[in-house]
């Protein structure tokens, strides 16, 4: 199965390539959500972010890194960020290829990140097997 973001990778798909490094690229997103919204793309063909090798998830951020600190330094007017990263059918990930959403933000853009209920926080707060897990992971 053919993967758009490997594509780009391989250059058999056109993009507008911002950073390439050794361990993931980062591409102008062609359905930007803000003037300057910019996807950071591990090399390596991997479907979810929590299964990618550690050196790939470190260089994502490493770069998303970069890339704020470029766009506050550019003629881009930018009062803040949103990384934002999906996973899975449920988390809303629309391309089966993990990437990082780096988009710029402007005081009252008018932009909501309106993905967590308030439901969400109040299951949250009374689940104590979140605790557990966390504590047996470490
Ligand atoms: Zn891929």
């Amino acid at each position: 199965m053919s993967c758009p973001f490997c594509d780009i990778r391989d250059q058999k798909e056109p993009a507008f390539v911002i950073l390439d490094e050794e361990h993931c690229m980062a591409i102008l997103d062609n359905k930007p959500k803000t003037e300057g919204h910019i996807l950071v793309i591990p090399k390596i063909h991997c479907e979810h972010f929590s299964e990618l090798d550690e050196q790939s998830a470190v260089a994502m951020m490493q770069m998303a890194s970069k890339i704020t600190k470029k766009l506050k330094l550019s003629e881009l007017t930018t009062d803040g960020f949103n990384l934002f990263l999906t996973e899975g059918k449920a988390g809303g990930q629309q391309v089966p290829h993990a990437h990082l959403h780096v988009i710029p933000r402007v005081l009252h853009d008018g932009i909501r990140l309106s993905c967590l209920k308030k439901s969400f926080y109040q299951r949250a707060k009374k689940n104590r097997g979140f605790d557990r897990f966390w504590s047996d992971y470490e």
